[in-house]
């Protein structure tokens, strides 16, 4: 196991009624802008028990962070910031809202240039706004971890940005909210913290035992609950694990004292850019080729996921690890997930090439857990995708 240091400050209240208690979390001199997305806060009820919780407070609001936060709708949201002295953000969504947040939480205090340094720059952010999160939608992990990751359409890029002075002072977890998540939502999630969990276990073994179990215990949960909330997101039990776990998968439990992988992400986010692709589609993509293409260095932990999560007993090392890559496509399908480039878009004989370009270009010689492989690599991966 690798030394590690570990502090994760961020407050959760999980349960149903939590929206409640959202004004005992917050600075009673706080003037707050509240942040949200397209509008199905709007229509679901959340947006009332928001304000309704708020009530004592001054609130600014701003709307309209789309999914794959964009880079130009933050910078308004920087504007209000700004002219309107706000000094809390309140974020009220998904990944793309808490992501824009976080982004705006660094800006706000950043004295350099242009807060777009703040993505390319490659350094900790040690300092941010405080702010907090209602999560609506279980995936990305974001409402308990320090990351962000922000989209620049104009230049059709996707880069991600994040440190310690990015956690959240708290977040609400109410499962209720999981019942007017679409389908296509609801699957998405489920692919994404399934990933998640897979890009910091699916390293060359490490014999750190109890976070592999850790992350199984993630990986079971997840397969075990994904039927029921297709089926029924109102399902409350179902909602309440599914959006636990999705937590637990990316605030930094699993990762500590483990090398990370995060090679499919990297990839995953350029054909984001690219294509508009949700992120967890883009990962489901990605994964089956990545863990094809480094079977030799992976294939002892592929066999015991497979063993574990699949209940593969038989066979060999490479057998079982074959299988357990085919367990987990067929998993993605399982939930309605394409794993496929050429299922997306025609647009993609060149785009193993131009992810290698951009890697290039971005001095990103050394991806994965031991920064190992190049931006060749990462070409033939994506390419094994299409
Ligand atoms: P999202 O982009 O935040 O939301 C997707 C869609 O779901 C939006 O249309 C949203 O509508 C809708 N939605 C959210 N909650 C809903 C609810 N309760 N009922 C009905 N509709 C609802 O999705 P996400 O998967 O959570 O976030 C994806 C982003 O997070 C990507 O940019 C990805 O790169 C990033 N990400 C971040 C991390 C991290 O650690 N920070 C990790 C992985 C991925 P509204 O627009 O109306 O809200
Ligand atoms: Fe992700």
């Amino acid at each position: 196991m690798k030394n590690f240091q570990f502090k994760n400050p961020t407050k959760i209240l999980f349960g149903k009624g939590q929206i409640e208690n959202l004004s005992k979390e917050i600075p009673e001199n706080a003037k707050i802008l509240l942040l949200y997305g397209g509008g199905s806060i709007k229509k679901n009820g959340i947006y009332d028990q928001v304000k309704k919780a708020l009530s004592a407070y001054e609130v600014v609001e701003f709307g309209g962070i789309p999914a794959n936060p964009e880079y130009s709708i933050l910078l308004k949201a920087l504007q209000v910031i700004k002219e309107d002295g706000i000094n809390f953000l309140l974020a009220v969504g998904g990944g793309s809202v808490i992501d824009g947040t976080k982004f705006l939480s660094a800006a706000a205090l950043y004295k350099g240039d242009s807060p777009w340094d703040l993505l390319t720059a490659n350094k900790p952010t040690t300092e941010g706004m405080p702010f907090g999160t209602v999560l609506t939608l279980p995936a990305t992990g974001s409402e308990m971890n320090s990351g962000a990751v922000i989209t620049r359409k104009e230049t059709k890029e996707k880069l991600a940005m994040g440190g310690p002075g990015l956690f959240p002072f708290f977040s609400i977890l109410d499962p209720e909210v999981v019942k007017s998540i679409p389908q296509r939502q609801l699957a998405n999630g489920i692919t994404d913290a399934y990933t998640h969990v897979l890009e910091q276990y699916m390293t060359y073994p490490t014999g750190a035992l109890l976070q592999d179990r850790f992350a199984e215990s993630i990986l079971q949960t997840l397969v075990e609950v994904a039927p029921a909330i297709l089926k029924d997101p109102s399902d409350y039990a179902a909602a309440s694990n599914f959006m636990w776990s999705c937590t637990m998968a990316l605030n930094g439990l699993i990762q500590q004292g483990v090398p990370g992988d995060w090679a499919v992400h990297m990839m995953g986010h350029e054909l984001t850019a690219l294509y508009g692709i949700d992120h967890a589609r883009t990962l489901a993509i990605v994964a089956p080729s990545h863990y094809r293409y480094n079977f030799d260095s992976k294939k002892e932990k592929l066999a015991q996921y497979a063993e574990r999560i699949w209940n593969v007993v038989d066979g060999t090392v490479e057998e079982k690890a074959k299988a357990g890559i085919e367990k987990t496509e067929e998993f993605f399908h399982s939930l309605g997930i394409k794993t496929k480039l050429s299922e997306y878009t025609d647009d993609y004989s060149e785009t193993g090439s131009i992810v290698s370009k951009r890697f290039t270009d971005r001095g990103w010689t050394g991806l994965g857990e031991h920064k190992t492989l190049s931006p060749s690599d990462a070409e033939k991966i994506v390419e094994m995708s299409y």
